[in-house]
């Protein structure tokens, strides 16, 4: 039985885990597969390719318009958190613990075993980006969830097991203050200015130009000001929306071009790095706020933290996001619909 634990001097929380199943590996050792994707279309051994369904677990979303399926959503076998468990607090003497409560699936993003988010249709990845906005809507709603986190691992030094396209939704009872305190920072600033922080700095970001890469009708993706680490990029949606699953329909196939853009990009400019991405939204119970924003944000996986960055949370960026985002903006990226 897993558990969360708290940090009583910092209030973090961590997840300790000790009955995790061991996932899956069907990865080379990093070095023989960094640069390049699977070969095969298709991986008879592979738990998300299309015809071994039955190896993972029961689905919570079937992209419903296809008669052979696009998109599929699972339950996480392998899942730090169990949303059987009841939520709870528990004292350990004097230290906080809560028990193991959470919801943990599995976005399988296509049928295809190798086939990389850019190379997809724009109307495969609307399919994707929309079964993304689905799960989020239905995993709020789940009894004491307060953090829904929607986040891809891409490659094993991003910490993935799995070449097959997919990416993961986690929930949890718990807002930790790496999410909280911005968001703190966030209220604090449209208390002082009567606005909301990320719209502003959309604005900027947007009157400055020299580090926005690509910008459409309803999103604008560029390397921020402050940067933490190499061709950090980031996008956002024009208006006020506080939780990703409040996009209109319309909105998410302007995302879908623009998420296709960037990864496109990414991928040219530094061969297919391995890299994450995240999707954060306002807590939930928060997304009617005029403070917060949701926004998407990729790092790849060029550097690794080191000792001065654990020490103090000051990152050293080698490359600065205005040259990053002049090389994304030389780089071309193929027109497609
Ligand atoms: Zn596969
Ligand atoms: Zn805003």
């Amino acid at each position: 039985m897993s558990e969360f634990r708290q940090n009583p001097a910092t209030k973090e929380w961590v997840i300790i885990a000790t009955e995790r199943a061991r996932r899956p590996e069907d990865f080379k050792p990093a070095h023989e597969c960094d640069a390049h994707p699977p070969e095969q279309e298709y991986d008879p051994d592979c738990p998300f390719c299309p015809g071994n369904e039955h190896l993972a677990a029961d689905p919570t979303y079937v992209d419903p318009d296809a008669e052979s399926w696009k998109v599929r959503v699972v339950r996480n076998k392998y899942a730090a958190l169990d949303r059987e468990t009841k939520p709870q607090r528990v004292p350990h003497g004097n230290f906080l613990s809560a028990t193991g409560y959470g919801v943990a699936e599995v976005v399988i993003e296509t049928p295809v075993h190798n086939l990389p988010l850019h190379s997809r249709s724009q109307d495969d990845i609307f399919r994707y980006v929309k079964a993304l906005k689905a799960r989020q809507h239905a995993i709020s709603h789940f009894p004491d969830i307060s953090h829904v986190t929607i986040f891809k691992n891409h490659g094993p030094r991003a910490g993935t097991s799995l070449a097959h396209p997919h990416s993961q939704i986690i929930a949890t009872p718990i807002i930790p203050p790496h999410v909280r305190d911005p968001f703190q920072k966030a209220m604090q600033h449209y208390d002082t200015y009567g606005s909301c922080v990320y719209c502003d700095l959309v604005q900027e970001e947007l009157r400055q130009q020299e580090r926005v890469v690509v910008e459409n009708e309803h999103f604008v993706a560029f390397c921020p000001f402050a940067s933490r680490s190499p061709f950090e990029a980031r996008i956002y949606p024009k208006r006020h929306i506080q939780s990703y699953h409040w996009t209109a329909d319309n909105e998410l196939e302007s995302f879908a071009a623009i998420l296709r853009d960037i990864t496109e990009r990414i991928y040219t400019a530094l061969d297919n790095p391995d890299y994450n991405f995240i999707i954060r939204s306002a807590p939930v119970g928060d997304e009617d706020v005029r403070y917060l924003h949701w926004y998407f944000i990729l790092i790849p996986k060029v550097t690794t933290p080191a000792g001065f960055e654990i020490g103090t949370g000051i990152y050293i960026n080698v490359v600065p996001p205005e040259e990053a985002a002049r090389r994304l903006r030389d780089t071309p990226a193929s027109q497609v619909s």
